[in-house]
């Protein structure tokens, strides 16, 4: 599995969603705090009026005094509950009380503490009261009528009782972290599935998208990347993929154009053949070479015999037909797939032999035939014309040490030579050791 690199979309996504999530759980827990105060005092109230309720209710299935006390001594235990004294209207007694110093007593044995609280008006007037007391104690007082002993008439009873909330709260504060517990459970939940959903909606198909550009290609053609869909995602996709194929188009051009400039910088124009800069860099390369294998390598100079005067009687258009026909007849001489003709400038070819010694004397001979016996159409009446030419044949094992340019050096002297000789013909020379190689 890929680790998500700070940058990605997930992270991206990921994060406000997790600070929204963060957000909202502090509300739950701002709001659940403000709330818990009035949610308290709520709550001790009720406790109170189900307390008296279950009591009554207890008082009346059994409808005897002993049955009170019996309930009322358990019910000091109520969660909340700190003390309780059930007191009988008509004789001001505690008849029943969680602790039983005050069972019997007087309603004036009542501690302190409830005097201030306006309890006794229930006592007087009936119905109920609820009252804080004093910090986070509360007092609840309720009249009501349960039966007599004998069960032939009703008797009053206000049952008192002090609730102290810290048991609820401890309750509460359970319940409000269980609440934001579970807040915070569900939203991690749905923040699972939602990032789910945007994982298969989007993101892998994201991931897709990023595999195919990442991928390694050879370039010969563009990765096209899927496109799944048409919404903003296809449509971004297709506008990406367009982008490739036309980037490939250039791309393309370009190729093609480098091709033909390379071929300019290969070839000459005039005759197709090779030209010097080409020669100048294949004769290096096959010095290198012969010098690497220590095999010899012949060079021959071509020169066109009386060229200016050919031009000055047949017109330069026709020097032109002379020298291509005379390009195209000395590359038929050529027999090995390394031997390179070039065109060396004006009415001056090369041809490059590796892996050759006199032997290029035979091959410049072949030259020299075959343009002797060239019918050139110098004008569609005119009878076809000839020329001649004068060929330098150097040969050696190069040597890494000299440069090349000691063969075409000697190629020049023996095509000199071969000029001084009468022309039309073809000198030889030949460096020390090489005819035995
Ligand atoms: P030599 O027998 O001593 O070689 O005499 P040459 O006349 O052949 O030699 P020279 O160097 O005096 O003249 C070469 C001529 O070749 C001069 C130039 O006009 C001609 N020439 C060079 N390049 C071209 C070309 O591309 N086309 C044509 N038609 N003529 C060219
Ligand atoms: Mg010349
Ligand atoms: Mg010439």
């Amino acid at each position: 599995m890929n680790v998500p690199s700070l940058n990605s979309l997930s992270l991206k996504l990921l994060i406000p969603l997790v600070l929204c999530g963060a957000g909202t759980i502090t509300l739950i827990f701002i709001v659940t705090h403000l709330q818990s105060g009035i949610t308290r005092e709520q709550h001790v109230r009720q406790q109170a009026i189900e307390f008296s309720e279950s009591f009554l209710i207890a008082t009346e299935v059994n409808s005897s005094r002993s049955s009170i006390i019996r309930t009322t001594n358990s019910l000091g235990t109520y969660q909340g509950i700190e003390e309780i004294f059930i007191i009988e209207e008509q004789s001001q007694r505690i008849i029943a009380a969680n602790q039983n110093r005050y069972v019997g007593a007087p309603v004036s044995k009542l501690p302190e503490f409830y005097r201030s609280t306006g309890w006794e008006q229930v006592l007087r007037y009936g119905g109920s009261l609820f009252n804080r007391a004093d910090g986070d104690n509360y007092v609840y007082a309720y009249r009501a009528r349960i039966l007599s002993e004998d069960k032939t008439s009703t008797v009053s009873i206000v049952i008192l009782m002090l609730l102290t909330p810290a048991t609820i709260s401890t309750f509460l504060d359970e319940f409000t972290d269980a609440a934001i517990l579970f807040s915070t459970l569900a939203f991690l939940g749905a923040l699972f599935i939602f990032y789910l959903i945007l994982k298969l909606t989007l993101l892998k198909r994201i991931e897709r998208i990023v595999n195919v550009i990442e991928e390694d290609s050879d370039d010969s053609l563009p990765r096209l990347c899927p496109v799944e869909s048409n919404d903003e995602l296809g449509i971004l996709v297709t506008a990406y993929n367009k982008s490739l194929i036309s980037d490939h188009e250039h791309k393309m051009q370009l190729i093609t154009a480098n091709l033909e400039l390379s071929k300019l910088s290969h070839y000459d124009p005039l005759t197709g053949v090779s030209n010097r800069r080409n020669f100048d860099r294949v004769l290096d390369d096959e010095w290198k070479r012969g010098a690497r294998h220590q095999q010899p390598m012949a060079l021959l100079m071509i020169d066109v015999d009386h060229f200016k005067q050919f031009n000055d009687q047949h017109g330069h258009m026709a020097g032109d037909v002379c020298l291509k026909a005379v390009a195209i007849t000395l590359e038929q001489q050529l027999k090995r797939a390394g031997d390179l003709l070039s065109r060396y400038g004006g009415e001056e070819f090369c041809i490059i032999l590796p892996n050759t010694a006199d032997g290029g004397s035979i091959v410049a001979e072949s030259c020299r035939t075959a343009i002797e016996n060239l019918p050139i159409e110098v004008a569609p009446e005119s009878p076809p014309v000839h020329v001649t030419i004068s060929i330098g044949v150097a040969y050696a094992i190069p040597q890494a040490d000299h440069p090349p340019k000691s063969l075409l050096e000697l190629a020049d002297k023996a095509l000199y030579q071969a000029k001084q000789s009468g022309r039309n013909r073809v000198a030889s020379f030949g460096a020390a050791g090489a005819e035995a190689a």
